[in-house]
């Protein structure tokens, strides 16, 4: 069986019970070899790879492009991984559910594990009501409140390497004024689509975050995870809601089965109503690598781009960003960046 493999429920408790047993478990990398800093998802991976200096630490990012982090199961290759990481960084407020014993048990002096979100005031965390009391996890579709998980990922990183703390301020400023500019052009652009085509329809509910930040209304048919199917009475309501404003397109999401939005659509067209079913867009995971969502920033303005380029609002304000060709893995690298950081 390959190391790539999901694990069984048995062997994953084996691993579990590795990890907490193991007092020497903590690796220290080789001379001059940078140290291994795992993350959950692309979205945080981004976050910690843009602000460790690259000579100290090298970013793995566990959920790779397209895969949904609410069904990922560790396999036998990322529990290795989390053994021998110097730092773990998850999202938290469970979207990695099905590895949150794995996350949990292996924090321990020497080798913290971050759920970057747990700075988060709890008045900013929305609590759906259909949602069994639990917390909506899609905390980084709205820009501001990814942005201010940036001072727990600093903090953890000046403890970790304390001889780079200017570095790592340096690039906290940085990113904190990327992210406060992708912040204002995604509120920009959203803005400028005209009612009634300001409503968002999706797969699942990942935007509600979104919503609440910049002032556009969503539907979907899925609830806040992925894993129900939708039901008749959900694709009904939404082609009622769809044919009453004459909405133009609907979106699917990169990481998420469009099966129920493909009978949104004929429900529609059933209707004598034409409906584009447009994106992807990008909720869970980030783009492939070379994509223009292959980053945060990336993925924000890409998500920003469709809805107003589709919904019919301006993408004026893209503009005051360019892209350039990827230089993985440094903080110069991506696309997307802001006009007046190029050199
Ligand atoms: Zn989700």
């Amino acid at each position: 069986m390959s190391v790539r493999s999901t694990l069984s429920r048995r062997e994953f408790f084996t691993w579990l019970a590795v990890l907490s047993g193991c007092s020497t478990g903590i690796s220290s990398p080789p001379f001059n070899r940078p140290a291994s800093l795992v993350a959950s998802t692309g979205m945080v991976g981004d976050l910690v790879r843009e602000l460790v200096p690259p000579s100290l630490g090298e970013v793995t990012t566990l959920i790779r492009p397209g895969v949904d982090p609410h069904l990922y199961r560790p396999t036998r290759a990322d529990l290795l991984k989390v053994l021998n990481a110097r730092v773990i960084f998850s999202s938290g407020l469970h979207l990695e559910g099905r590895m949150d014993a794995l996350f949990e048990r292996a924090d321990r002096p020497g080798r913290p594990s971050i759920a970057i979100t747990s700075d988060i005031p709890k008045d900013q965390i929305i609590y759906p009501d259909d949602h069994s009391g639990r917390p909506d996890p899609h905390l980084w579709m709205d820009v501001s409140l990814w942005r201010a998980t940036l001072g727990l990922i600093a903090r953890t990183l000046k403890d970790v390497f304390p001889q780079a703390q200017d570095e790592i301020v340096g690039r906290e400023a940085q990113l904190s004024d990327v992210l406060a500019r992708l912040d204002k052009t995604v509120e920009e652009m959203v803005a400028s689509i005209p009612e009634p085509q300001r409503l968002l329809v999706t797969s699942h509910d990942a935007f509600a975050y979104f919503s609440r930040r910049y002032h556009i209304p969503v539907e979907s048919i899925q609830g806040v995870t992925t894993d129900s199917e939708p039901g008749v009475a959900d694709i009904d309501r939404l082609v009622d809601i769809i044919c009453s404003r004459k909405l133009p397109a609907i979106f699917t999401e990169s990481s998420v089965n469009d099966r129920g939005l493909r009978a949104v659509v004929e429900g529609v067209k059933a209707r004598g109503h034409e409906l584009i079913l447009a994106g992807p867009l990008y909720t869970d995971a980030l783009g492939e690598p070379g994509s223009p969502a292959d980053t945060y920033v990336g993925m924000m303005l890409e998500n920003a781009l469709q809805m107003a380029s589709i919904l019919g609002g301006s993408t004026t304000p893209l503009d005051h960003w360019t892209q350039s060709s990827g230089n993985t893995h440094s903080s110069s690298r991506g696309l997307f960046k802001p006009l007046s950081s190029n050199p």
